[in-house]
């Protein structure tokens, strides 16, 4: 199979495992008296401790602002998120879920459910090799635009990796002041600290992860 047609076959797959997904939070949304767009942003939410602003969560679900106002101004009146000042900047809104919020997110988001057998099919290098495409698929996303930087190793203020080349655990995290492998990279950590651009950047030379 040549690359074209390979890269072809993976996006059909990507294609299918999304389409599960989107069913299932639909159906967990609609069994809940919500949209799927108003699901997919008390989801969003919920792995943010610090809550996202508006065009932030237009960004993360691929939708337009004015969208992303709509829904959540319904999830407002329904009691499930609040739209308060951000504390670093008075002129934007961030929106955060509120405890029942949080608790009918968790409702919704039931996709470890239903993942989680189908990723024990895989062997642990496996899913430490999945995890590497995940980490870099999102990086191209979030280059391009397309989403809004997600909370994780690749982008925090406090890695450096291969601070331990040769070793298991090759990665050194700041905050915690641990070495770690690559199976701990994290996609969406509560202590990340957002690094300046041209510190990413580098990061990502020395992951040396390019193709
Ligand atoms: S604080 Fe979290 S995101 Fe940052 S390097 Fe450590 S584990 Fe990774």
């Amino acid at each position: 199979m040549d690359d074209a047609a390979l890269s072809q076959q993976i996006q059909q797959g990507l294609y299918k495992i999304g389409m599960v997904l989107r069913a299932h939070a639909w159906k967990e949304a609609y069994g809940s008296g919500l949209s799927p767009t108003q699901g997919a942003i008390l989801a969003a939410l919920l792995w943010e401790e610090e809550g996202l602003s508006l065009k932030e969560v237009a960004n993360a679900l691929g939708i337009r602002p004015p969208t992303a106002s709509d829904a959540v101004h319904t999830l407002v009146s329904k009691g499930w998120v609040t739209k308060g000042a951000d504390p670093e900047d008075g002129r934007q809104v961030r929106i955060r879920l509120t405890p029942d919020g949080r608790r009918v997110a968790g409702e919704v988001v039931q996709w470890p459910e239903i993942m989680a057998p189908t990723l024990e099919v895989l062997s642990r290098e496996e899913k430490v090799a999945l995890l590497r495409i995940l980490l870099k698929m999102i990086r191209s996303f979030q280059e391009k635009g397309q989403i809004s930087p997600a909370r994780m190793c690749l982008n925090c203020q406090h890695f450096h990796p291969h601070r331990y080349p040769g070793t298991a655990q090759p990665h050194y995290c700041a905050f915690v002041e641990a070495p770690f492998g690559e199976g701990d990279l994290r996609v969406a950590c509560p202590d990340f600290q957002e690094a300046p651009p041209q510190r990413r950047e580098e990061v990502w030379s020395r992951l040396g992860w390019r193709p």
